[in-house]
């Protein structure tokens, strides 16, 4: 509370938003339908690697530290790519967002998707907008409490199901759905499982179009992607006011636009918002306004369209008697555009062509060389090998840069070095140069790594050590 008895914060007015049927609601129900298929059934999906390897086609393998997607498969040093991924889907939005407006917020984002599957189930067992007022209005009762209870079951229910899908992603789907229900499965599978089950009930069940207007971030700074030609959700307001009751309009005889003051458009919206006042941040752009009052215009025969999904340059061509115009090739779309393009090729062509083997040494820090017998200088190194293909590897090492430089690999042979398949062989190299050979102190050396099989070379830059002299 602040001086002066003002809040800090408005209060929570629930909203009760009423069944529409139309064609953004029918677009809607698709995408949910699509979205929710997707990630529910993606992690049982199969995907044959071999032996030894997960046949799960999507799957982030913590323990093993790899994340496999289909046919790719991400080593630790290449998370790079999970990067490149996370810019392709900001410029991805930024170009939606430029173009068709809040697409994200009003179809596809998680939050949009899974409230609107609680609130249908919301709808199934307490009724519609009017019912439900009404139900929460009465006093506790055995019918009130068994709809409660019925509704916040179905919802837990798919919270664990989106809870137990999201640890799927992480784990192998059969063995973590039978080893959950049987009690076999890690603590930290059970508290994760927990944690996602709480946060989707918590979230699209109780704080809804609260995430969308307090929690996010991405309203508050998406506005800046939108121009005069970004499609948004409008209200036509010089088609549409004064707006008033029909029976007024035929009473009086005054002047009066199409908006018959219905209310409808602000009962539909899932955020409580009326869009007749304007573009506003709790306004997710879900075009259910429109669906209805789409409904209202056909049955009073106006034209449709008083909210509309246009531009707002349509809408001023509409307004000052011109054809409308739209455009969606513009400076911002065609650079986000081209931004997408740039980091899709360049990650298409890293992924095609990037190795399948990694060479890492390390010289010893104590002794840093040793002299022989005979005057030559000794130099040990830790060799690995990884080998990141499914077969096994047969490597050939070489080294150069000083004259004489002799290579002796303990326990193999340096023109035919055996790494199993997906391993990393690690090996003690030693470096010997003639006496007289190697200059005083650190010279570069080169050591080349072969894999002999494909061809694949693995080039690591080195220093070898002598005695200052
Ligand atoms: S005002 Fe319309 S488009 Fe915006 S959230 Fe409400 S129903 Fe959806
Ligand atoms: S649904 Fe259409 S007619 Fe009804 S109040 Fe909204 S804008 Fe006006």
């Amino acid at each position: 509370m602040l001086a002066g008895g003002s809040k800090l914060y408005a209060d929570h007015v629930k909203v009760y938003p009423q069944r529409i049927w139309g064609k953004f609601r029918s677009i809607k129900w698709a995408i949910l339908a699509m979205l929710l298929l997707i990630y529910y059934l993606v992690p049982w999906i199969r995907w044959d690697r071999g032996p030894d390897a997960p046949d799960q086609a999507v799957l982030i393998d913590m323990a093993g530290r790899r994340a496999y997607f289909f046919w790719i498969e991400i080593w630790p040093q290449e998370v790079y790519y999970l990067a490149g991924l996370l810019i392709l889907g900001a410029f991805g939005l930024f170009f939606a967002t430029s173009l068709l407006g809040r697409v994200w917020c009003g179809f596809t984002c998680p939050q949009t998707v899974w409230t609107d599957l609680f609130m249908q189930v919301e709808r199934w067992v307490e009724g519609d907008r009017n019912a439900r007022i009404k139900l929460d209005g009465e006093p506790v009762s055995l019918g009130k409490s068994v709809r409660k209870l019925t509704k916040h079951g179905i919802w837990l229910l798919i919270a664990l199901a989106t809870g137990g899908a999201w640890a799927m992603y992480f784990d192998d789907a059969p063995t973590l759905l039978r080893n959950f229900f049987t009690g076999q499965a890690g603590e930290l599978q059970y508290v994760f499982v927990g944690l996602f089950t709480a946060t989707t009930y918590i979230l699209a069940g109780w704080a809804r179009e609260q995430v969308c207007i307090y929690m996010c971030p991405w309203p508050r700074f998406q506005a800046a992607m939108f121009d005069e030609h970004t499609m948004l959700v409008t209200y036509e307001e010089w088609r549409g006011e004064p707006r008033g009751p029909l029976k007024r309009a035929a009473a009086e005889d005054k002047p009066q636009g199409d908006c018959i003051d219905c209310g409808l458009c602000v009962r539909v919206c899932p955020t409580g918002v009326d869009i007749r006042q304007g573009q506003q941040l709790a306004c997710i752009g879900c075009g259910l306004c429109v669906d209805a009052c789409n409904s209202v215009m056909a049955k009073i025969n106006r034209p449709l369209e008083l909210i509309t999904y246009d531009a707002l340059s349509a809408q001023a061509d509409r307004a000052a008697g011109r054809p409308p115009k739209r455009r969606f090739i513009r400076p911002r779309t065609v650079v986000y555009f081209v931004m997408i393009l740039a980091v899709g090729i360049g990650m298409l062509a890293t992924l095609s062509q990037r190795a399948r083997l990694d060479v890492s040494l390390l010289a010893d820090r104590a002794p840093l060389f040793v002299r022989l017998k005979d005057g030559g200088i000794q130099n040990g190194y830790t060799l690995k090998i990884l080998n990141m293909l499914r077969e096994p590897g047969t490597f050939s090492l070489e080294v150069e840069g000083l004259p004489g430089i002799e290579t002796r690999l303990i326990g193999a042979d340096s023109s035919r070095i055996a790494v199993a398949p997906d391993d990393v062989g690690t090996f003690r190299l030693l470096l010997l140069v003639p006496k007289g050979a190697a200059p005083s102190g650190s010279s570069p050396i080169t050591v080349r790594v072969t894999n002999l099989a494909n061809g694949e070379v693995s080039i690591h830059d080195a220093t070898f050590n002598a005695p200052q002299q």
